[in-house]
């Protein structure tokens, strides 16, 4: 493959953005080499500057679920534009989109838009700081929650991946009051519970985690988190940013039938474009500005076109058979993977749920602890993506980030995916 193109481009990015791209994990570091610079997107492809083709299991991390430039988004963002871009003044899309929310995720009687999943993360521990009087939080070894000072605690994915989880810039003091915990482990959140629980105003947790490569929660685990928040007074945020309308129509909490707090979402509910969104109880909401005293704004918040491609979004993600039908296409992805892999004699093993899914070089069966996921041979990792890019597939650029499938995954997509795979595992082994 020739890449001319993108590696010009790459050298003038360098000289003007900080590592040459304006999110770390899109510049390759963790896997070496240079990024490919995209001209277009469509389906489950992307095309480079250079000509060549990818099939994309990063999807924009997270929200093309359906694909790229599907054409209902598309249009119902060219109909948007033609009303103007901006208002700061109140728009219909806005409240329907509250109504989606609500109604796709019950928990979510009332939201707040926002434009970013980090944004999200931050205004619903300040809600969570205000509603219940304490400063304490926990969050989990490897979870991402977006670059917000109090998340960058031994935070997963960019973070995980430069081997900064804990973040310079940010103040000790406040990191002191960021308490972390081991994923899927009872014991030890009971622990912390029962020594700190009256301090702590939240726990927030990605459900499934998908930026420590993807672990899955273990039976009943979920639960018991909410019954240690119940019982301390502490409110329980599922960050589903990037499980929500991705492992069910209802996220995370539909999917395990356990009901959060607070939720926070990004990615799938902007269609592609920049949004995000937070919401739970109306008691609690109601303590957000200008109906209660905790302060969040936001100049372009439920911006009209985001609004349009975020509606038009979940209106695809929530036809009969939609999540179904995705779950099939990542089974066959993982199951097709590991039979190569073990054709190849590779030690490798897949994590899936719903239409995420993680790649592991163990020798190990079941992978669904931090610890488990960072002994992972990342150097295997890092070949297997060179080989598969090589091949025109396109895998997350980092052992510690979850992969993702769309609708347009058909079973051709699938099985070019395969036999690229096949040769990769030959090659490495
Ligand atoms: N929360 C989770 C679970 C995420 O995966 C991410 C981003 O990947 C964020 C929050 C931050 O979202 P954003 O990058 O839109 O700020």
């Amino acid at each position: 493959m020739n890449h001319d193109h993108s590696h010009a481009l790459f050298q003038r990015a360098r000289a003007r953005l900080p590592g040459g791209v304006n999110s770390p994990v899109r510049a390759f570091k963790s896997v070496g080499g240079e990024p490919f610079f995209v001209a277009r997107a469509d389906g489950p492809y992307l095309y480079d500057v250079d000509g060549n083709r990818y099939v994309d299991y990063v999807g924009s991390w997270g929200p093309m679920i359906v694909g790229h430039n599907h054409p209902h988004v598309r249009e119902a963002v060219q109909r948007a534009i033609g009303d103007g871009l901006s208002f700061g003044a109140p728009c219909a899309a806005e409240v329907t989109m509250a109504e989606t929310l609500a109604r796709l995720v019950p928990s979510c009687e009332m939201v707040r838009m926002v434009n970013s999943g980090t944004e999200a993360t931050l205004s619903a521990i300040r809600l969570a700081r205000g509603a219940t009087g304490r400063s304490r939080i926990v969050k989990f070894e490897g979870c991402y929650h977006g670059h917000g000072d109090s998340f960058l605690v031994k935070a997963g994915s960019g973070a995980l991946t430069f081997g900064v989880p804990t973040s310079p810039g940010v103040p000790k003091a406040l990191a002191d009051l960021t308490l972390t915990l081991p994923y899927n482990d009872f014991d030890a959140a009971s622990a912390l519970f029962d020594t700190a629980g009256g301090d702590i105003a939240a726990l927030i947790i990605e459900p499934v985690v998908g930026n420590a490569n993807c672990l899955p929660p273990r039976d009943g685990y979920l639960r018991h988190l909410r019954e240690l928040c119940t019982r301390h007074g502490t409110l329980l945020i599922f960050d589903e940013v990037m499980t929500g309308f991705r492992v069910a129509l209802g996220g995370a909490q539909a999917r395990y039938g356990v009901t959060p707090d607070l939720s926070t979402f990004g990615k799938i509910i902007g269609g592609g474009m920049p949004v995000g969104a937070y919401g739970g109880r109306r008691e609690l909401m109601e303590q957000v500005a200008p109906s209660g005293p905790v302060y969040q704004a936001g100049t372009l918040s439920g911006n009209p076109v985001a609004m349009a491609a975020g509606l038009a979004m979940l209106e695809l993600v929530s036809e009969p058979g939609f999540h179904a039908r995705l779950e099939a296409t990542t089974h066959a992805l993982c199951d097709g993977l590991e039979a190569a892999a073990r054709e190849a004699g590779m030690a490798f093993t897949t994590t899936r749920v719903g239409a995420m899914f993680g790649l592991f070089f163990t020798t190990e069966t079941i992978v669904d602890t931090y610890a488990q996921a960072v002994a992972c041979d990342t150097a295997a990792f890092n070949r297997f993506f060179h080989a598969m890019l090589a091949r025109g597939v396109f895998l997350a650029p980092s052992a510690f980030e979850a992969g993702f499938v769309s609708s347009a995954h058909d079973e051709g997509v699938v099985d070019a995916t395969l036999a690229a795979a096949r040769e990769a595992f030959r090659s490495l082994a």
